[in-house]
């Protein structure tokens, strides 16, 4: 059993594993620091929001922390209030509050049986892993352990390829929408143009559109197109996936794979019931694949896999289509090629997906709004250029964070480190779906029986 563990991250993911490792009540005391890099440990990027605007994409009855419960979120709210069922969205406030919670008991806990934790609220800024242990710096002052996990989620936004160096200077480029999110200014611009149309670009709009009343506002992607809705009701699958899971594993090819789904959806009243029976089977599916395929997969699959399977929870479509109706909102398909200074605002220009005349667009202000970053290799991100630039660690090769075992151990030249691990967006490359709690608390669970095992 490792009994000294530095956690590396502040939100839902180091939150898991905290939680895990505490709750289970190891036999030897552990001595745990957590870097929790300023802000409110546990609640990370997407529970920091204080807007009720802002939901949960997935069911209240899914969200539990631990693997082992579930329902634990679900629980959590109805000792407020009853009323609240099992299938709904609620605000991602509340979640952030339920994490917090069970932090708080988790910290209880651990101290009741002599578990010592040192929350550090800083960001650790280099780790160096060996085969006997890691050592986790900030600053100069290093702190040996005998195992690190990584649960630093997405890294930091960078703006898009065309950004102009006077439109970054203007202020009225926004890389990273959250903080105006928090507290935009009274001064409401006439045209907002929002770069991207996923739930971030959804979040985005409701909540600017509810702070500035008179404000208009385009929002571009490739296709012009939004997440799919949820609908109001779960909708189950009428058999066993267990066929198709097979069929696709027998012949693990992109083209084939649509070909099976979209066989299998013809079958069901509802596409949504047989892409959500893939879920548990994702990371088995994504390790057939060569790394050919998911070359493919990302090039020509990628963008419809995440409208379909990272939906819109029905009260944020219904807001986004009321703006559409009331002429606030428009869709712009293109691909933002340029943005640059004009007069007192920016100007983008748009090329066409697929080719034709470019187009321009004002706007007083530019909010880009493309979702996360998992390119370690590219990114500013100063502990994970140290582990790149150290080759510590081994860049996935599509960009979708670290090489790694489906257990979460960190690969090096030389094999799989023994004692450094990642939970959460790191593992994108290595299992696909990583960054949602269903997959989360999983993982969370793996590393905690790594680290606990004799
Ligand atoms: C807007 C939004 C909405 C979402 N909605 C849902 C949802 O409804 N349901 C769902 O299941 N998932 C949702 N997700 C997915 C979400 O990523 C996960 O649910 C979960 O929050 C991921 O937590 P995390 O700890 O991995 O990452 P984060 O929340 O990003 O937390 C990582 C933390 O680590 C800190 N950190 C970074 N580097 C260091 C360092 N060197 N040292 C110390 N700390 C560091 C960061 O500052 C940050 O606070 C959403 C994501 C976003 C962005």
């Amino acid at each position: 059993m490792h009994r000294r563990v530095a956690i590396i991250g502040g939100g839902a993911a180091a939150a898991a594993l905290l939680g895990e490792l505490l709750e289970r009540q190891p036999p030897q005391t552990l001595h745990l620091d957590w870097y929790t890099g300023g802000g409110t440990p546990a609640r990370g990027v997407a529970y920091a929001t204080r807007s009720d605007r802002h939901l949960l994409n997935v069911r209240a009855a899914s969200m539990g922390m631990f693997a082992g419960k579930p329902q634990g979120f679900l629980d959590f709210v109805q000792r407020e209030d009853p009323s609240v069922a099992g299938t709904d969205f609620l605000p991602r406030r509340r979640y952030g509050d339920y994490l917090e919670a069970e932090v708080a008991r988790a910290l209880a806990l651990g101290k009741v049986h002599g578990h010592d934790v040192q929350i550090v609220p800083f960001a650790a800024d280099a780790v160096v892993p060996e085969a006997d242990g890691v050592t986790v710096f900030r600053g100069e002052e290093g702190r040996r352990v005998d195992a690190a996990v990584l649960a630093i989620g997405a890294l930091p936004t960078q703006p898009l390829a065309g950004v102009d160096a006077g439109a970054l200077a203007s202020g009225r480029y926004v890389v990273d929408p959250w903080p105006l999110l928090a507290a935009p200014p009274a001064a409401a611009p006439a045209h907002v143009a929002v770069i991207g149309l996923g739930l971030t670009a959804a979040d985005v709009l409701l909540e600017l559109a509810a702070r500035w009343p008179a404000t208009r506002f385009t929002a571009i992607s490739r296709h012009g197109l939004l997440p799919e809705p949820h609908l109001r009701s779960t909708a189950l699958p009428s058999g066993d996936s267990a066929e198709l899971i097979e069929a696709m594993l027998d012949a693990p090819e992109v083209r084939r794979w649509l070909h099976l789904l979209r066989e299998a959806i013809a079958q069901e009243e509802d596409w949504r019931s047989v892409l959500d029976s893939l879920r548990p089977h994702t990371p088995t599916l994504w390790a057939a694949l060569s790394p050919e395929q998911r070359r493919r997969f990302q090039r020509h699959a990628r963008w419809a896999w995440e409208r379909a399977r990272h939906r819109m929870p029905p009260l944020v479509a219904e807001g986004l289509a009321a703006l559409e109706q009331a002429g606030r909102l428009h869709r712009q398909r293109g691909h933002v090629h340029r943005v640059e200074p004009d007069g007192d605002g920016l100007r983008l220009e748009l090329h066409p997906h697929g080719g034709g005349a470019h187009e321009l667009l004002h706007a007083d202000l530019v909010v880009q709004s493309v979702g996360m970053d998992f390119d370690v290799a590219r990114t500013p991100h100063p502990l994970m250029r140290q582990l790149v630039v150290n080759r510590h660690v081994l860049p996935d090769p599509l960009g979708l964070g670290c090489q790694a075992t489906p257990q979460g151990r960190l690969l090096h030249e030389g094999g799989a480190w023994p004692r450094l691990f990642a939970i959460g967006s790191l593992l994108r490359g290595t299992l696909w779906e990583s960054t949602a709690m269903p997959e989360i608390r999983q993982q969370a669970r793996a590393v905690a029986d790594q680290l606990l095992a004799d």
